[in-house]
């Protein structure tokens, strides 16, 4: 069997152009744009990269974008100084804080200050709260675009057994509480899990989010079986996923490729959660997950 490709441009072509359109009308509207700052502190340059790219993608579909690039060095009341003079801008409407931060920054601290309304990388306790109370607000937008490319190539996910690899609060979790919203029976396993292989041979779908390459490879995938990867991986000048890939596509039904895959889609679901945070402060509806 060769696996489906998942591939994530496609959808996230279409959500950049309905968020692109609907800022235009908005504009049009009420003379106003949505606004979002990206913070990050130090040099990382996986950090560094992907502040330009998602600046780059913002601008193009009308969102003021900017940079807050703090140094290294920034003192912990500094750090949330600048915060909360974020916080109380009127002009912005979407704040991300980007991983990672500096050693001596308690991050904890940091998301727990930023303004729930603004947090549209579903990062802060509240918003986390939601989520797993089954009323979200903002959800992390990497899990909401695994989700949304599930619905987008028709993957079952109803009564479905899923397995998520990976817990993190910013991917695995998030991930596993959707999947149970849309009523999979959905499994967790971490780095603790006994036997990954004889967990993720039972899984219809199976969402990867681990950060070490390859760890997933065709012997642990049931015939069939839809694959997320979420992993992103540099290795030498490639990019790889979780997945081994090579293995995985002669026993998968679907599968998403790395890069191409949810990539592409987290950075749309980002833009759409700036656009929604936005329209709150108009007065509209959010329009979700
Ligand atoms: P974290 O490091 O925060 O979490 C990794 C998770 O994997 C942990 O829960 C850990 O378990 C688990 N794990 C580690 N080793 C094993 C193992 N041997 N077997 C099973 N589980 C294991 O990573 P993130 O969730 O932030 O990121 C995961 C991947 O997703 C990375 O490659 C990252 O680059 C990528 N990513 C991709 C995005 C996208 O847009 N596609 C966006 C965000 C991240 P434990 O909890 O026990 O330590």
């Amino acid at each position: 069997m060769t696996a489906e490709l998942m591939k994530g441009s496609p959808l996230s072509k279409r959500i950049r152009g309905e968020v692109k359109e609907r800022i235009a009308q908005l504009q049009e509207e009420y003379g106003r744009v949505p606004g979002l700052a990206i913070v990050r502190a130090g040099e990382d340059p996986a950090s560094v990269w992907y502040a330009n790219s998602l600046k780059k993608a913002a601008t193009k579909v009308g969102i003021n974008a900017q940079i807050l690039a703090l140094p290294e060095s920034i003192p912990q009341e500094e750090f949330e100084r600048e915060l909360e003079a974020l916080n109380r801008d009127p002009d912005i409407h979407g704040i991300i804080l980007q991983e990672p931060y500096p050693d001596h920054i308690d991050a904890d601290r940091i998301v727990s200050l930023l303004n729930p309304d603004k947090d549209v990388d579903g990062v802060h306790p509240l918003n986390a709260g939601y989520h797993f109370l089954g009323a979200p607000r903002f959800i992390p937008a990497t899990p909401l675009g695994g989700l949304l490319l599930l619905e987008e190539y028709g993957v079952p996910i109803k009564g479905a057994e899923a397995v998520v690899v990976g817990r993190s609060n910013i991917v695995g979790k998030p991930m596993a509480l959707l999947l149970l919203s849309r009523h999979a029976t959905v499994t967790v396993c971490h780095s603790r899990t006994r036997d990954l292989g004889e967990v993720t041979r039972r899984a219809d779908i199976l969402c990867v989010a681990v950060g070490k390459p390859g760890i997933i490879t065709g012997d642990m995938i049931k015939p069939g079986a839809t694959v997320v990867d979420f992993g992103t991986n540099p290795v030498g000048d490639e990019l790889k996923g979780d997945v081994d890939f090579e293995s995985a596509v002669e026993v998968a039904g679907k599968i998403t490729p790395v890069p191409g895959g949810t990539g592409p889609v987290t950075t749309a679901v980002l833009l759409r959660n700036v656009l929604n945070a936005f329209e709150k402060t108009l007065g509209l509806p959010l329009t979700g997950a």
